[in-house]
């Protein structure tokens, strides 16, 4: 092997392993073995300098510049985003574009987690990296080259081919949760001030001079979009382009989605809430931007700053800063063991709130919480309050870093960490914390709703030995209750009445309440819709036919089916409906339905029905919605911008027709 092929698969090898290591997450060599190539190469380097190359990994730490940083001017201005704080903001947004823009509504839209990092610019020509730069005043930045050129997630040559022939690429850089708590503990040995939060400190790292420094402070990159300065691209929406960068090597943010309406942006906005307080990097909201590319020259860039065709839509969370008291450890329904704060009490939003949730174990060594700590804690909406961070006083001591139990609080039983699983389970079906939860869950208002059924009472029915399961509640007596301490009369009427009137809620709160694993409202209703009774959904599961069905993935469908498939379950159902617990769905597709049997595909935007709506039009007539089309396909229903589905369709002569038909087969003629 000569020395440039040598030189050549070393690259290969390393850019491999870096790949692998920064943007799938998936190291597949060991440090030690990534160490020893990187030597080989840099040697092989120095004895024949003819072989290097500025995009060889050795170059990744450049040289160290002696001045202050450099300006560089941006081929295209870098934009800024409109915030919208409310879904009534975001409505408004879309009426403002669709007066400029009509066709805006029909377009789709792109979203993305905002990340709360620092944005940069990555110059590539011919596919090579040449220049980086920061945002700086979105006209002109620094040139950052050799810093960014140490961050392992961007790509010194594109992957691919025939790239355009000057681009810039945008990209977030931002400094993990985990990478902070280092850099700033490295700091705090040294007597160096904080960092306030991750986000200065990865602005800090990327102006260094040394980029030896940036390299430590392992930044990463997710890219957001692409400016095409000379040559051109052939995607047509803002998805397709994300898709592109990542073919090209970039992160690109992973919990990105299209919708077809401002609607089910707006249904999926309380998702990206909840995700983002779980993510290991800092977050504030959700990037939203209109998908057909071709609209943004005539929607326009407002003030030439901010884009019509994106706004970031933030969670505007309330802040306080407190003390952690201490972690508890809670058991949910499933087993699963909840680590949460007991916090000083602090007010936000108007709300006392003495309580957090901490998610998992991992989450609290990534954030390094531990109890003494003086936290930040955020509430948003209706979602539990969070904490953020520890607020890292250097002068004052810290505790012990905090551990998981390895057993169950509530029963003792073992709870090895399963590889894989960010959760530790008690395995106990018994275990009185599961039980209980489950009882609790059941009983709420979401579920069966039996009012004045809440922990205390549970746990002394528990206790007293009234019950030891859901189906018990159906024989408690009023005898039995006026018996138990804190019972008067009324309030032993009042609950009887309450158990006795949830025997009429519909098979879908049932469904619910039954805590099947991952069968939230959502899917217990689709179920219930799609089956009738609850028999119905017995047989189906057992035979393992859930899959296909809109909405239900495979991991809702195994779970559903094993559960059927315990014959404890099915001895607790038979108890319930021998108690006259009702069995059936009153909005269930009917058996004789208009679409009865037959299977709808659903493609491009329909004029005024939304997937969901349309989804729910089918199958209440008793029809089916597959996600791709086959010759067992009876109709494709094809919206604008139909894409593959649409030719498959006509390529294997399936019927298609248009919403209006669909209206009206469904006897919906407007
Ligand atoms: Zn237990």
């Amino acid at each position: 092997m000569s020395p440039a092929e040598q030189a050549a698969r070393l690259r290969e090898q390393i850019e491999r392993a870096n790949r692998a290591y920064y943007v799938l997450d998936a190291p597949e060599i060991s440090d030690a073995e990534y160490d020893r190539l990187f030597r080989e190469l840099q040697a092989l380097e120095a004895e024949h300098p003819e072989l290097q190359s500025p995009d060889s990994p050795t170059q990744r730490v450049g040289a160290i510049a002696s001045t202050a940083l450099a300006k560089h001017t941006h081929q295209r201005p870098m934009l800024s985003l409109a915030n919208a704080f409310s879904d009534e903001e975001l409505a408004a947004w879309e009426e403002r574009n669709a007066r400029l823009v009509p066709e805006v509504k029909k377009a789709g839209y792109t979203t993305e987690v905002k990340i709360d990092g620092t944005a940069v610019s990555l110059t590539y020509e011919n596919g090579h990296l040449v220049v980086g730069a920061t945002r700086g005043s979105g006209i002109v930045g620094e040139d950052v080259t050799p810093n960014l050129r140490t961050i392992n997630d961007i790509p010194l040559s594109l992957k691919g081919k025939d790239h355009p022939k000057l681009i810039e690429v945008r990209g977030e850089v931002y400094l993990p949760f985990a990478s902070f708590t280092r850099v700033n503990k490295e700091r705090e040995k040294l007597g160096e001030p904080l960092f306030a939060n991750p986000r200065n400190a990865a602005a800090g790292a990327l102006r260094q001079l040394d980029p030896n420094i940036t390299r430590g402070r392992r930044l990463r990159i997710f890219a957001f979009t692409v400016e095409v300065i000379d040559g051109r691209l052939n995607t047509r929406t803002h998805s397709e382009l994300l898709d592109l960068l990542a073919s090209w090597g970039f992160p690109v943010e992973p919990n990105r989605k299209r919708f077809a309406s401002l609607e089910e942006v707006r249904q999926h906005v309380d998702e990206y809430e909840e995700l983002i307080a779980k993510l290991d990097f800092q977050a504030d909201g959700v990037v939203v931007k209109v998908d057909l590319l071709p609209l943004y020259g005539e929607l326009g860039v407002v003030g030439g700053r901010e884009p019509r065709w994106a706004i970031a839509r933030k969670f505007a969370p309330e802040v306080a800063e407190t003390e952690l008291l201490d972690i508890q450890v809670n058991v949910g329904r499933t087993g699963a063991l909840n680590p949460y704060a007991i916090l000083k009490p602090v007010q936000i939003t108007g709300v006392t709130v003495s309580r957090a949730t901490l998610h998992n174990e991992d989450l609290i060594a990534t954030k390094d919480i531990r109890i003494g700590d003086k936290v930040e804690v955020i509430r948003a909406g209706e979602v539990i309050p969070q904490i953020v961070r520890p607020i890292i006083q250097p002068d004052f001591p810290r505790g012990q870093p905090w551990r998981m139990p390895g057993q169950c609080p509530a029963c003792g039983s073992p709870t090895p960490r399963v590889e894989g699983e960010a959760m530790r389970y008690c395995p106990n079906v018994s275990c009185p914390a599961r039980v209980l939860e489950g009882i609790v869950h059941f009983a709420s208002r979401g579920a069966m709703d039996i009012r004045g059924l809440g922990y205390e009472r549970v746990r002394q029915l528990l206790d007293e030995g009234l019950i030891r399961n859901v189906a018990d509640l159906y024989k408690i007596t009023w005898d039995q209750l006026v018996q138990l301490e804190r019972y008067a009369k009324q309030s032993a009427d009042q609950l009887v009445a309450a158990i006795e009137n949830s025997k009429k809620q519909p098979l879908s709160l049932l469904i619910f309440g039954l805590g099947i694993p991952h069968v939230g409202y959502t899917a217990a209703v689709l179920l219930a819709r799609r089956f009738g009774t609850l028999d119905a959904l017995a047989v189906a599961a057992r035979e393992e036919k859930l899959g296909g069905i809109q909405g239900i993935g495979p991991v809702i469908a195994n779970s559903v089916t094993a559960f059927f498939n315990e014959s404890r379950n099915q001895e607790l159902l038979d108890r319930l409906k021998a108690a006259g617990v009702n069995q059936a769905e009153p909005h269930a597709a009917s058996a004789d339905g208009a679409l009865s049997g037959k299977t709808y595909v659903l493609t491009g935007t329909l004029p005024s029905l939304s997937r969901s709506q349309a989804t729910s039009l089918i199958e209440e007539a008793g029809g089916r919605v597959a996600s791709s089309v086959s010759k067992k396909t009876d109709a494709v229903v094809a919206g604008e911008d139909a894409g593959s589905k649409l030719d498959k369709a006509k390529q294997l002569g399936v019927e298609i027709i248009d919403e209006a038909e669909l209206l009206r087969r469904v006897g919906q003629t407007s």
